[in-house]
């Protein structure tokens, strides 16, 4: 036996339990306290390099949808209205559920797409396509395939070809050379397809879209299953929405 080979039983089991709620020293995206914002106060809103905070006549909400996750609203609040649970930020079949009002407690995610999840329920095979991401989330997405999460123990796998793939991972603003390509990338997939729009810069841009060369994510370009935040996402997250189409989230 070699002594890689030995090494590596020595070691034991690496892979991570599932599902997996919390994980260690890991800082969710920030969700606000409610009924903590003493009156007139805005400085969470203009510390926002997204403009992910706004304020309408008292009533703040947060886009969890267009936060970078860059922490700067909770190092900006006196008061601990913000805090950055450990729990995993999930993904959510509707958009709308990513805004996050101050004063209104949030609504559990939406995981559960019902198009032809029976035919899916075996495996799942996965294209991603970049469209102008600044490859953080391609470094979480590789991550999947690691010891660690091992995500072909749930059946899920990537594929180079639309043909086979049942779900489209889209990560970066959408820009314009890439349109065409995700395009048709998405119409050469079998139905039922499903889409993700995975990271920030797919559901809203992020810093770079509405460029002159960037569109603001997929909405309007293709139609979107499932939006999952995060700037990247944790890969838990992206693991967790992909067996949300397996219902085995
Ligand atoms: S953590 Fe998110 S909401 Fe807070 S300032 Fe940064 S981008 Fe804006
Ligand atoms: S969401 Fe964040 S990590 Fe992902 S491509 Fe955009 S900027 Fe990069």
């Amino acid at each position: 036996m070699s002594i890689w080979t030995y090494r590596g039983l020595r070691g034991g089991v690496k892979t991570v339990g599932w599902p997996l709620d919390e994980v260690p020293g890991m800082k969710g995206l920030p969700v606000p306290n409610v009924d903590r914002c003493p009156e007139g106060c805005d400085r969470c809103a203009r510390s926002c390099p997204t403009e992910a905070i706004t304020i309408d006549e008292g009533a703040v909400e947060l886009d969890h949808g267009a936060c970078i996750d860059c922490n700067l609203c909770v190092e900006e609040c006196p008061f601990e209205v913000l805090t950055r649970p450990t729990s995993l930020t999930r993904a959510n079949s509707d958009r709308d559920a990513l805004r996050r009002s101050y004063n209104v407690e949030p609504a559990p995610p939406t995981l559960q797409p019902t198009k032809g999840q029976r035919r899916l329920r075996k495996s799942l095979f996965v294209r991603h396509i970049d469209c102008g991401s600044c490859n953080g989330c391609e470094s979480e997405i590789a991550a999947l395939d690691n010891p660690y999460y091992n995500l072909h123990r749930f059946g899920v796998f990537f594929t180079p070809s639309p043909r086979f793939a049942d779900v489209l991972l889209v990560t970066g603003p959408v820009t314009s050379p890439m349109y065409d390509p995700l395009v048709s990338t998405y119409e050469a997939m079998p139905e039922p397809k499903y889409v993700i729009a995975t990271g920030v810069c797919a559901i809203s841009g992020g810093t770079n879209g509405g460029g002159y060369n960037a569109h603001r994510g997929l909405g309007g370009v293709v139609p979107v299953d499932l939006w999952l935040p995060g700037c990247p996402p944790h890969p838990a997250v992206i693991a967790d929405a992909l067996l949300a189409l397996v219902g085995r989230a």
